[in-house]
């Protein structure tokens, strides 16, 4: 069983999809082991986006992230960190295909409604960061 860390980004919970987001988790088989709601702040940020802190739309992304509650998950399943970015979709929403949560939800990639991680290396760092 494989772990991925998970996390609705504030236009999710805004929008009120977290349920349909989580259906499809669950639909898909995923189990969620754990999670939280969360106010991040820019320290946390630019740790979890230490790849993307010196691109110019950072800031934004900083705005953005702090600009309401997000919900971490850990989400557990076969193939579970890869499975996600499938299911998730592309990084840029017009690249996200038809089906996936941001293919189906987000308008602009800046706000693209979920995070996931992106190697079970990774997955075990940002499950540490944010659940501990
Ligand atoms: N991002 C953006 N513009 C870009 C690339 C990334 O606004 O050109 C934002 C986007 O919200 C993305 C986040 O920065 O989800 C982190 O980027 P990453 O490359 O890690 O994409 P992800 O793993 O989220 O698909
Ligand atoms: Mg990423």
């Amino acid at each position: 069983m494989e772990r991925t860390y998970i996390m609705l980004k504030p236009d999710a919970i805004k929008r009120g999809l977290m349920g349909e987001v989580i259906s499809r988790i669950e639909r898909k088989g995923y189990r969620i082991v754990d999670c939280k709601m969360m106010h991040l702040d820019e320290a946390i940020l630019r740790e979890h986006y230490a790849h993307i802190a010196d691109k110019p739309f950072f800031p934004e992304i900083v705005e953005y992230m702090t600009s309401g509650p997000v919900l971490g998950m850990i989400v557990e399943g076969e193939n579970a960190v890869q499975g996600m970015r499938i299911i998730m979709g592309a990084t840029k929403f017009e690249e996200a295909a038809a089906g996936t949560i941001r293919g189906d939800y987000a308008f602009c990639t800046g706000q693209n409604i979920i995070h996931g991680s992106d190697s079970i290396e990774n997955a075990e760092i940002e499950i540490k960061r944010f659940f501990g």
